[in-house]
């Protein structure tokens, strides 16, 4: 068996509103056809497209869902306000060669007597597990839901998220969904800063600040990479490259083992650094593999 042979860009890309009509049409697929899954809740960017670009090198179709998935947002998060521009994004996957953009409605999706939860105990309890309680259970299940729809053969996270991905990597060998996880690098912009959706909330000058995130990250790898493993050193570097650029607050900024997501004073194995930090009002995250 080769590889299979990706759909050729601009096919028309089916857009599917209701779970009905996508399992429909992913019932008429061929038994063995490929689906290669990235969940997103738009806004789409380039970061988003490398998820994409990476389904389609595996799989003969590739289903991008767009959802502003509720339960995941706090009270005082940013859920009403998410960009959602959806004509631009179902431009944007018919031109990097989707086969269908899934696109629920939150009521169809959540009906009002939906009750039930996924939650992966234990990776949650730091980073952002520890500032956006019921985040990650909000993550969890609306996945698991994508999956049961989507019924992919593989499935794509960015690494921009890597607790996320960490996170569903965990459920999916706990719970036997059958699926490949893949973890997809960061994409970033020339100067540094990662691409994210909230990225449009940003002032022009708090933009340029905020680039302190990823140099802070840089710097504190190089140091790693010389031999440096305390955790506080390391930290350290970066806590003072993010301070001179003036954020609103720093959230965390923790060194973690990959393994339990877990501070730890001295760096052994397979380690994350990752930091959030508000400039102005927007939260942003970012972070980088030890490994
Ligand atoms: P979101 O729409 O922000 O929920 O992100 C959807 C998916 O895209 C998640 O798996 C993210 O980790 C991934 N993603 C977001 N930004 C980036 C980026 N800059 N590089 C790579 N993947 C990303």
């Amino acid at each position: 068996m080769g590889r299979p042979t990706p759909r050729p860009r601009s096919d028309a890309v089916e857009i599917f509103t209701s779970i009905e009509g996508y399992r429909a049409w992913r019932n008429g697929l061929a038994p063995d056809a490929t689906v290669g899954f990235a969940p997103t809740m738009g806004a789409l960017h380039p970061g988003h497209l490398r998820l994409v670009a990476e389904s389609r090198k595996a799989n003969a179709f590739t289903v991008v869902s767009v959802f502003v998935n509720p339960l995941q947002f706090g009270p005082a998060e940013d859920f009403s306000r998410y960009p959602r521009p959806f004509d631009e994004d179902v431009r944007l996957c018919r031109e990097a060669g989707v086969a269908a953009v899934f696109a629920p409605e939150a009521a169809d999706f959540y009906p009002p007597d939906f009750s039930s939860y996924c939650e992966v105990e234990g990776l949650d309890e730091f980073l952002d597990g520890a500032s956006r309680p019921g985040h990650f259970r909000g993550v969890c299940t609306v996945v698991l839901k994508l999956f049961n729809i989507v019924k992919p053969r593989r499935a794509y996270f960015g690494q921009k998220d890597i607790q996320q991905a960490l996170i569903l990597k965990k459920l999916v060998r706990d719970l036997s969904v059958d699926l490949e996880m893949q973890i997809v690098p960061t994409v970033r912009e020339a100067t540094g800063l990662a691409l994210s959706s909230r990225n449009v909330y940003l002032t022009p000058d708090e933009k340029t600040r905020a680039t302190a995130l990823s140099r802070g990250l840089f710097l504190a790898r190089e140091a790693w990479a010389r031999g440096e493993r305390s955790a506080r050193a390391l930290t350290g570097i970066l806590r003072s490259e993010i301070e001179s650029s003036r954020p609103a607050r720093i959230d965390y900024i923790e060194a973690v083992s990959q393994a339990d997501l877990r501070p730890a004073e001295t760096l052994s194995g397979p380690s994350v650094l990752a930091v959030a930090a508000f400039y102005g009002k927007t939260r942003l995250i970012d972070n980088v593999l030890l490994d």
